[in-house]
């Protein structure tokens, strides 16, 4: 089969739920992929930051390997000896007490709601079904119904509701904002360090720690949505270690396991963790031990291969070297590590045509909203590899 065989396969027997670029990609290694056609690109999104370890990483190849021939599923209704060690080697790398493992990004997100909702009630004290929380415009936190009833995009819920109670939005990186929507009714702030659907929006220096002080002077718990923006892509293991700010609650998912398995998961201390009894919350699959094996392992990779200390050494490199670009198109680059968007004039005609030009050259970039470029490569990438991607980069933002 060609990649037109397959573009039209797809396109007829599956949902059209996203416009993907036409490229049918069939095999992958570090940052490299290769297309049905035999052609190579550099892969510049590494599955929304899932694949920050490159693809199909040796260690992860084996891991999955082993665990699939050993066991795979047990359901949490018995125990099984990989997730007590992922358990304990999460906390033990980001400090917290306690996880609770679910699959999708969008489920821990669901899970850190249901957690500060029931702190709320137990602990806060506020009364049965009024608990608030508070999020923000630009945010992009998954696609449940719970979660699109705060996304500020229209088309996320049109045709969806009736939606869920309970929330307010302020704008992002304004912290007297989020100051003046609290009430005795807030239970939470739940705020991506730096947003990334939203188009790699880095808020203003200092508001994550102002954000921070004012939930705890309110006893509101701050939640962190580090899906994308955690495990080493910022160039800090959290985005939110640059403003040395520990959120109450943390999710996780994406590259947790290297893009190998989907898994994800709520951090936080005790005291939040310990609303969850017997029979709360639970996941068929969570927990699974195939998955935390492989989660086990992507860990490891990021801690002995320095992610994040490379992404913040080869993201510095990237921004120094795109500011010498003379663009007539660029507004401007903005971004933290090797995450870096950028921005395009209006009159640029929009970024979907500088990804299908990038494409053309070998270099794989999705655009986010309709003018911004998103480099996200895998965070394994060389300075070589960096600088055979910047030439292409480069050709494209000065093309006609
Ligand atoms: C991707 C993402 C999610 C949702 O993760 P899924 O695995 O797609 O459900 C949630 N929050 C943030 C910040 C994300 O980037």
């Amino acid at each position: 089969m060609t990649s037109k065989d397959f573009i039209e396969t797809e396109d007829k027997y599956g949902a059209h739920n996203y416009k993907p670029l036409d490229v049918v990609i069939t095999r992958g290694k570090g940052v490299w992929l290769e297309d049905v056609d035999g052609n190579k690109y550099m892969d510049f999104l590494a599955a929304y930051s899932a694949v920050n370890q490159g693809h199909c990483h040796p260690r992860l190849v084996e891991v999955m390997k082993e665990q699939a021939e050993k066991l795979t599923l047990t359901s949490r209704a018995f125990r099984n000896d990989q997730w007590p060690l992922l358990a304990k080697e999460l906390c033990e790398l980001t400090g917290y007490d306690m996880v609770l493992p679910m699959n999708s990004g969008a489920e821990a997100v669901e899970t850190a709601l249901k957690a500060v909702r029931k702190w709320g009630y137990q602990v806060k004290g506020v009364e049965k079904d009024k608990a608030e929380i508070i999020a923000c415009d630009g945010n992009f936190h998954g696609r449940t119904i719970t979660i699109v009833t705060f996304s500020p995009e229209e088309q996320y819920k049109d045709g969806f509701g009736p939606l869920t109670p309970g929330f307010k939005l302020i704008p992002y990186g304004d912290a007297d904002a989020l100051e003046k929507a609290i009430t005795p009714n807030t239970v939470a702030f739940l705020v991506e360090p730096i947003q990334g659907e939203g188009g790699v929006v880095v808020p203003p220096e200092g508001y994550l720690r102002k954000a921070k002080e004012i939930c705890e002077k309110n006893n509101v718990l701050f939640v962190a949505d580090e899906i994308q923006s955690g495990l080493g892509r910022t160039g800090k293991l959290f985005a939110c270690d640059h403003e040395g700010v520990k959120p109450d609650v943390i999710t996780i998912g994406k590259a947790l396991s290297g893009g190998f398995y989907p898994v994800s998961a709520m951090l936080a201390n005790k005291e939040v963790m310990s609303v969850f009894a017997p029979g709360d919350h639970g996941s068929t699959y969570g927990g699974n031990p195939l998955g935390s094996a492989i989660a086990r392992e992507a860990l490891k990779i990021i801690v002995e291969e320095k992610l994040p200390e490379r992404a913040a050494e080869l993201g510095e490199y990237v921004m120094s070297r795109l500011n010498k670009i003379k663009s007539p198109h660029v507004d401007f680059y903005r971004g933290k590590g090797l995450w870096i968007g950028i921005v395009l004039k209006d009159e640029a005609g929009g970024a979907r045509r500088f990804c299908e030009a990038l494409m053309k050259k070998g270099v794989l970039a999705k655009e986010t909203h309709w003018n911004i470029i998103r480099l996200a490569p895998p965070l394994v990438i060389s300075k070589e590899e960096i600088d055979w991607a910047l030439e292409r980069i480069e050709e494209v933002l000065t093309m006609e």
